[in-house]
C-alpha cells in the first residue's frame, strides 16, 4: 500500500492495540507504543519506534510526551472503560487531530461519540458479524458494511448464473445492484461491461442495499 509517512501513538498493547502497532511498524510508520504494563511495553521495544511505560489517564504524562504532535492516536484500552474514556477526553482536550478508540460495548461507544472520538471501532462485534454472514450464507464470502442498510459483498457465482452475461441477468435493473468487479482466479475485472459472461466460481463484488443483496442471494440459492 502506498502510504504517506505519519506519526502514530498506540495506547494499550493488548491483542488489538498490539496488532495495530505491529502493522503500522510494518508499513514503515513512526509509532509510539504505550502501556501501563512494563512487560507489555518490553514486547514492543524492538517493534515500535518508541515504547513507553505510562498511564494514559495522567494528563501531565501525555503532555510531556508531546502527544498533541502525533498525527493519529489509537486508544486500545480494553476492559478498563473508565481509563479508555478518560484517556480519550484528555487527548481531545490536548487537541490531538485524529483519535481512534476501541469500544467495548454500545454504552462505551455512545460516550466516546459524545466526547468527540473521531473513529470508534468495535472489532469483536464487527468481526463476529462478518463471520456470521459468511457462514450463514452459501454464496457470500465476505462483506463490508457501508451503512446500516448498505454493503459491499463478495458473492461466488454458481450454476444459477454461470454462462450468462450481466446484460442477460440484468442485475442492475432487476436487483438494483452494481457489480463493481469480478475476480476470476488471479485476475480481476474492474467495472465489468454488460457483455461480460460470468463463469462458474467467479467472485462478484457487489454493492447495494442489503435487502437487494438478500434477493440476489435467494436467486442464487
Ligand atoms: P485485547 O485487544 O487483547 O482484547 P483487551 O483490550 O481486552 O485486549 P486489556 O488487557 O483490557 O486488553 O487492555 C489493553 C491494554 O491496555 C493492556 O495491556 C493494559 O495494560 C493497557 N492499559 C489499561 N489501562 C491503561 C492506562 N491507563 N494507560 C495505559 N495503558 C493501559
Ligand atoms: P442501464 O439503463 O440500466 O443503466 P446501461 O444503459 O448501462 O443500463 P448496459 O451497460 O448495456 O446498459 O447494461 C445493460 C444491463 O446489464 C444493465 O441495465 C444492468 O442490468 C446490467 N449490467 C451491466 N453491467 C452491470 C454491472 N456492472 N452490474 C450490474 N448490472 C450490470
Ligand atoms: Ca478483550
Amino acid at each position: 500500500m502506498a502510504v504517506q509517512k505519519k506519526e502514530f501513538a498506540v495506547i494499550g498493547l493488548g491483542r488489538f492495540g498490539g496488532s495495530i502497532c505491529r502493522e503500522l511498524a510494518q508499513l514503515g510508520m513512526e509509532v509510539m507504543a504505550m502501556d501501563i504494563d512494563e512487560e507489555r511495553v518490553n514486547e514492543f521495544a524492538n517493534i515500535a519506534s518508541h515504547a513507553v511505560i505510562a498511564d494514559s489517564t495522567d494528563e501531565m504524562v501525555l503532555k510531556s510526551l508531546g502527544i498533541r504532535n502525533f498525527d493519529h492516536v489509537v486508544v486500545a484500552i480494553g476492559d478498563n472503560i473508565q481509563a479508555s474514556i478518560l484517556t480519550t477526553l484528555i487527548l481531545k482536550e490536548l487537541g490531538v487531530e485524529n483519535i481512534t478508540v476501541k469500544a467495548q460495548n454500545d454504552y462505551h461507544e455512545k460516550v466516546l461519540r459524545k466526547i468527540g472520538a473521531d473513529q470508534i471501532v468495535h472489532p469483536e462485534r464487527d468481526m463476529g458479524r462478518r463471520i456470521a454472514n459468511n457462514i450463514a450464507s452459501n454464496s457470500v464470502l465476505d462483506y463490508l458494511e457501508l451503512s446500516d442498510e448498505h454493503s459491499i459483498v463478495e458473492i461466488i457465482a454458481n450454476r444459477a448464473i454461470s454462462g450468462q452475461t450481466l446484460q442477460a441477468l440484468n442485475v442492475r435493473a432487476r436487483f438494483g445492484l452494481n457489480i463493481v468487479a469480478i475476480k476470476r482466479g488471479r485476475e480481476i475485472f474492474v467495472s465489468p461491461g454488460a457483455a461480460e459472461p460470468i463463469q462458474m466460481g467467479d467472485i462478484l463484488i457487489v454493492i447495494g442495499a442489503d435487502a437487494d443483496i438478500d434477493r440476489f442471494e435467494q436467486f442464487l440459492a
